[in-house]
């Protein structure tokens, strides 16, 4: 049993008509993906990672928990799609070999965006319990930017596996991935490790160009003690990919602007893989597996 069913409905946050109020079946991983600030990749990585491990055979859930500013609509090309609530419960969108749910499918997300904390707490907390996620193998959390509400009803109502910090080179966004990464130490979050996203640019000519300064998160993850978990190339297939809602196309070379990109996402994916697996035995979640090839 999980302890969503006990979170008390939040001040202000009227709950959705015809939802029972129950508890979630729980996936075996739970994943949150977080950024220091916004635009430096956070969502595109949390969609890219759960289509990596849904390709690598898991059964893979997606949780839009960017309350504010919800990206998953246009990500995954849910714009066409309803939100269906069956037997009291809210119905995942499944799309690209996983199921998905965000707060875009829900209320106008202008109307969100001025939420104040305990609405915003109510609404995660009615995401996470009230759908209908049947078996997860792995659920990928996609968190709104910085250090805020969120990130705390999250750590307060669930047993998260780790969380994964995105960056892009720049100092800048260290410096805000580094503080991102202190609030999942201060909430008893592992971090799982660092991914450096819009890493360098692939010309026509083939060559890389390290437009931001390549490298840097891999220091950054360093200094933290954490692993670095790869780097993601700036690749325009991925923005038009993204826009498109076809997160499929960025594992394909022929949609995805060639070989560089697909490898790039599976590696990210095979790192997460790796290192969630190990937290999940630390945190006593899952038994070692002995592989024998
Ligand atoms: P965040 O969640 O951090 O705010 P998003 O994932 O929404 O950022 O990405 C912001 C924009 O940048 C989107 O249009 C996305 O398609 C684009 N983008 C993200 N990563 C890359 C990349 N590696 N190459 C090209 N475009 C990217």
């Amino acid at each position: 049993m999980s302890k969503t069913d006990q979170t008390p409905q939040a001040p202000g946050h009227r709950p959705i008509p015809g939802l029972a109020q129950e508890s979630p079946p729980l996936a075996s991983r739970i994943i949150a993906v977080g950024a220091g600030k916004g635009g430096v990749g956070k969502s595109t990585v949390a969609v890219n990672l759960a289509v990596a491990l849904a390709r690598k055979g898991r059964a893979v859930g997606l949780l839009d928990a960017d309350i504010y500013g919800p990206s998953l609509p246009t990500l995954l090309g849910l714009d066409s799609m309803e939100q269906t609530v069956l037997a009291g419960k809210l119905q995942p969108h499944a799309v690209h070999g996983i199921k998905a749910i965000t707060i875009g499918k829900l209320v106008d997300p202008d109307k969100a965006l001025i939420w104040r904390g305990p609405m915003a707490h109510g609404a995660f907390n009615q995401l996470v319990g009230q759908t209908d996620w049947g078996e997860l193998d792995d659920l990928v959390i996609d968190l709104p930017p910085g250090t805020g509400d969120i990130a705390l009803t999250m750590a307060q109502t669930l047993k998260l596996t780790g969380a994964v910090v995105v960056c892009t080179p720049q100092r800048v966004a260290q410096d805000d991935a580094v503080r991102a990464a202190r609030m999942f130490g201060q909430l008893g979050i592992e971090v799982l490790g660092v991914v450096e996203n819009m890493s360098y640019f692939v010309g026509d000519d083939g060559k890389e160009y390290d437009i931001f300064g390549k490298g840097g998160a891999e220091q950054m993850a360093g200094r933290l003690g954490v692993p670095f978990l790869g780097a993601i190339p700036i690749n325009t297939a991925l923005r038009t990919n993204s826009d498109e809602g076809d997160p499929t196309r960025n594992f394909d070379p022929a949609t995805a602007g060639g070989e560089a990109l697909p490898r790039a996402l599976e590696a990210m994916g095979d790192a997460i893989d790796r290192e969630a697996a190990t937290a999940a035995v630390r945190a006593g979640q899952a038994k070692p597996t002995l592989r024998v090839t």
